[in-house]
């Protein structure tokens, strides 16, 4: 079995506490097991600025976590913060635009076309901080079908692209709206 090993640090921010990827190569400060391998799969299509790679512990296993692609808003508010990690020099500025969300393919009810996103996980709160979910959907904007303007039911935060590989690769990750 592959092993894929997630460089990520400890941060607190936001009065919540989780697991970030540092942009180098520190060693994990201790080793989790991953839930959900297959958000990985954002690598896959897209490589922008605007995300990072998250790690929360989970509630209910211990030695587990569960991976999310924390979201800038305003991506120009993620410019430096690789660096702020790595030097401990972040506040709650920094994240004050990020949104925790999933990658997921949805598809649109209207039109059926099938496009990447990220999403914001519905009932999902933040561990330690559960009034910040409200005020994250709160600043967030959501996206509408790019290809037929159909209003998507989930919280799509950011469109990719339309998907292109074959359904099987993804098929136990695809919702449809
Ligand atoms: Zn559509």
């Amino acid at each position: 079995m592959k092993t894929t090993v997630l460089f990520m640090k400890k941060i607190k921010v936001e009065n919540t506490e989780f697991f970030i990827e540092t942009g180098n190569a520190l060693a994990p400060e201790f080793p989790l097991k991953v839930n959900n391998p297959e958000q990985l799969k954002l690598l896959d299509v897209y490589s922008g600025s605007d995300v990072r790679l998250m790690l929360v512990p989970s509630f209910f296993k211990i030695d587990y976590g569960n991976l999310y692609w924390l979201f800038w808003i305003d991506p120009k508010t993620s410019d430096k913060i690789n660096e702020k990690i790595t030097h401990n020099t972040f506040t709650d500025n920094d994240f004050l635009n990020s949104v925790k969300t999933f990658y997921q393919i949805t598809e649109c009810s209207n039109c059926k076309r099938k496009f990447d996103t990220l999403i914001i996980p519905p009932g999902d709160p933040y561990p330690g901080n559960p009034k910040l979910l409200a005020k994250k959907i709160g600043l967030s904007k959501f996206q509408k079908c790019p290809a037929c303007n159909f209003g998507l039911r989930q919280m799509v935060v950011k469109i990719i692209g339309e998907h292109k590989k074959s359904d099987s690769v993804m098929s136990d990750n695809v919702v449809a709206t």
